[in-house]
């Protein structure tokens, strides 16, 4: 073990010239693919030194994915540069897409098909069974129907891929042509997004001098985290990156994640090999199940809203928080100095959560 760790570039992981020109290589084989412009790239690195000094531990920063500018941002429109490119490539005018009632993933694609002139249709799948007047009309599904989607509903347990095959021949028979992205755009193509933002963020700790240990963020349908795997793994960077799961059990996120990054891989046409153990998720921190609070993500999502004037949200990025937050606390990233958590966006949800924060009324 010493002797591999006298070999290893102590720099590699952000701030040598060898990994910057890997991402110049990496930017080249992006150029390939067809890609819409959506979001507002790169978005900021910004230090979180309030809530790094109340933990104690390492300095926190946080990358803003919240702020990629389409329809109030967030993760999906990184993936949606590359899937509605494709869309257009296949000649669509109608996109369809499915996601959980508060979809973050819904709303973003509602606003990318209105961007590009395109019908769009959102399946959207009761998972909590939540019959709140603001959780089934207010935060994304407000936003959905503001951006012109055709918004449906369909019950918990649903298969949803198979809804969304059924509508896509109706829009045939009508004469459209639909082009459909999976739920959370977790492909090849979509998380070639999340490849790009390896690199944009190695390309940007470089210019900055920051050496990251550890990258840390939410993982749900998996495009995020196995973008981030497979485009860390082209650049050779051994930053520590961990998902911190809100639906599925540790070894069902591991190997989903896995699996997309090698097929990404493929896509990419990358000569790389990952290892399931470059796939390190934690699955502590869901509760009750996707898309129910959880006492952990309401005090982090207080407390960062308290500290550093960030909003996150109660289906991903707050339970995501939980757990960075918890396992600071418990010495996780003990040793390393510059920890930063992938802000994925998501707050338009909180107004379909009203509830879920116990906050004082109006003082009179
Ligand atoms: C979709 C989403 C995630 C999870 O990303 P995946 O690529 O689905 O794993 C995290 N945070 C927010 C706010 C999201 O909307």
């Amino acid at each position: 073990m010493a002797v591999t760790e006298t070999l290893v570039d102590p720099h590699e992981n952000g701030t040598s010239d060898l990994a910057v020109s890997r991402c110049k290589d990496l930017a080249i084989q992006l150029a390939e693919f067809p890609r819409v412009s959506l979001g507002h790239l790169p978005t900021p690195l910004e230090p979180m030194d309030r809530l790094s000094a109340l933990l104690g531990g390492p300095r926190l920063w946080v990358k803003r994915d919240d702020c990629t500018g389409l329809s109030s941002g967030g993760n999906k429109t990184r993936k949606l540069e590359y899937l509605m490119a494709d869309a257009q490539k296949h000649g669509a005018d109608t996109i369809i897409t499915q996601g959980a009632t508060q979809s973050n993933h819904a709303r973003q694609t509602a606003a990318a098909a209105a961007r590009l002139g395109m019908g769009c249709h959102v399946l959207l799948e009761d998972r909590t069974g939540s019959n709140d007047e603001n959780y089934i009309m207010n935060g994304n599904v407000l936003l959905d129907r503001l951006h012109g989607a055709t918004v449906s509903k369909r019950g918990g347990g649903s298969d949803m891929n198979v809804e969304m095959e059924t509508l896509a021949g109706t829009l045939r028979g009508e004469g459209k042509t639909p082009y459909i992205i999976p739920g959370g755009g977790s492909n090849p193509i979509g998380a070639l997004g999340y490849v790009n933002c390896a690199r944009e963020l190695v390309e940007q700790a470089s210019a900055m001098g920051l050496h990251m240990d550890a990258l840390v963020h939410a993982t749900g349908s998996a495009g995020t985290q196995a973008g981030l795997v497979a485009g860390l793994a082209a650049i050779k960077s051994d930053i520590h990156l961990l998902g911190i799961g809100v639906r599925a059990p540790r070894e069902k996120q591991e190997a989903m994640v896995y699996d997309l990054a090698r097929r990404t891989l493929e896509h990419l046409g990358a000569p790389v090999d990952i290892t399931p153990s470059d796939v390190r998720a934690n699955c502590d921190y869901v509760g009750a199940g996707y898309g129910v609070p959880t006492e952990g993500m309401v005090a982090a999502l207080k407390l960062l809203a308290e500290t550093e004037g960030l909003l996150f949200d109660p289906v991903y990025s707050g339970k995501g928080l939980d757990g960075l937050i918890d396992l600071i606390r418990k010495g996780y990233f003990d040793g390393m100095s510059n920890v930063v958590f992938l802000h994925t966006g998501g707050s338009a949800a909180l107004f379909g959560y009203p509830d879920a924060f116990d906050l004082p009324g109006y003082v009179t």
